[in-house]
């Protein structure tokens, strides 16, 4: 359905993904409602309306679906019965069927092997089953992970023997989990596609990430990898978009092993952060692609007319206030994001900047002379 300029979209989230999302819908002449548990959310200030609810709050989706005529999601944790409730009357995407299997690893993990792509070795710790005492030496040294709920690695703890094991159970409450096997990693790359109500699919260029402590600290795109691992990478994002039968924006993160095999990481139903560098160096940003799918419009173009490298800032620079901008400000091809979170917290996101390049290689130096100056500042 064609959804035309001026209408009222509605969005799930309040987090930045959904400020950029917001931003990009009101450039196209949109007007945006923010539903949002927290009073001050980083798209909550920027949209034209906010709603403060619970995501499952009856009253707050009725009003929502009675004030927009098409709804997106930026936040994967959405109930899926909110969603189906919003699709009687509105158009939803990505809907509850693709939000419902990738906000929950084991769902998650259960569609990709059954649907032969290559993921990590993995099993199901469900602490609450005594019958079968599994043995799990295989899967060690790994990673256990909350099967929901979890992000930029939080809810996950390293474990190497089977008594650490244990005491990780406890640690997260004996809740479900998936235990992986740490996987020696020749890098990471992310693949994002979006796919419009017609089946029609873009992609986006491969990034390369680089994370600290779990989380996203460098994308650095096009990803220096073969040309032959990037087409093979946006093959399987493009086929488990098609799987799921998905409308969106859609993320895959990949494992690349030191062999040159790809495993599938995680699937995000939305915009991600390592295709933030999209806003500034692609014609068309991974939002306005969400908008464009939303709303019916023609995909647009995602070619990228300058290499480029991002690099997130989290909460941690803010230690003695706001940092001083003005050397990535004095930069002649870097464009600095900041998200208007009223507080910092270490580890949390709070903007990044984006550092446009002939070459990737170019780009990356730079970058890292402006995340040194900013981090020289706190230590002075
Ligand atoms: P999140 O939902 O927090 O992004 P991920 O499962 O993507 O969680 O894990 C965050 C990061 O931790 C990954 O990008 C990767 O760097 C590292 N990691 C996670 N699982 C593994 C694994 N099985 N082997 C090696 N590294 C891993
Ligand atoms: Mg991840």
């Amino acid at each position: 359905m064609l959804v035309k300029p001026g209408a009222m979209l509605g969005l799930l989230g309040g987090g930045q993904l959904g400020r950029m999302f917001t931003k990009a819908a009101q450039r196209l002449g949109y007007q945006i409602t923010v539903l949002d548990p927290t009073a001050e959310s980083p798209a909550g200030r920027v949209a034209d309306h906010f709603i403060c609810a619970d995501y499952a709050d009856h009253h707050a989706l009725l009003k929502l679906s009675t004030d927009c005529v098409a709804i997106t999601t930026e936040f994967e944790n959405i109930p899926a019965g909110s969603l189906k409730e919003l699709a009687e009357t509105c158009v939803v995407s990505p809907d509850a069927h693709g939000v419902s299997i990738t906000q929950n690893r084991i769902s998650e993990k259960k569609f990709l092997v059954e649907n032969n792509f290559s993921v990590v070795p993995f099993a199901i710790i469900d602490s609450t089953d005594r019958r079968v005492k599994i043995n799990y030496t295989d899967l060690l040294p790994g990673i256990l992970k909350i099967s929901q709920f979890g992000y930029d690695g939080k809810g996950q703890r390293h474990v190497s023997s089977e008594a650490e094991l244990e005491v990780a159970i406890n640690d997260l409450n004996r809740e479900i989990c998936v235990l992986e096997r740490l996987m020696p990693l020749s890098c990471e790359i992310s693949v994002i596609v979006a796919r419009g109500s017609d089946g029609e699919l873009t992609s986006f260029p491969v990034s390369e990430n680089r994370h600290v402590n779990g989380i996203l600290d460098i994308s650095i795109v096009p990803a220096r990898i073969s040309g032959e691992l990037a087409q093979q990478a946006t093959d399987i994002a493009t086929q488990v978009a098609e799987k799921l039968n998905y409308q969106g924006v859609l993320c895959v993160e990949f494992f690349v092993l030191e062999d040159g095999q790809l495993l599938i990481n995680e699937i995000a139903p939305r915009p991600h952060n390592s295709g933030h560098y999209s806003i500034d160096a692609c014609f068309t940003s991974q939002f306005e692609q969400q908008v464009r799918v939303l709303c019916g419009l023609p995909l647009g173009n995602t070619g990228m007319h300058s290499a480029a490298v991002m690099v997130n800032l989290l909460g941690d620079l803010w230690q003695q206030g706001e940092p001083d901008w003005s050397h990535v400000l004095k930069q002649p091809s870097t464009k600095l994001h900041l998200y208007g979170k009223l507080e910092a917290r270490p580890d949390r996101k709070m903007g990044h900047f984006t550092v446009l390049g002939e070459t990737t290689d170019m780009a990356l130096s730079r970058a890292i002379e402006i995340k040194c100056h900013l981090k020289q500042h706190l230590e002075t």
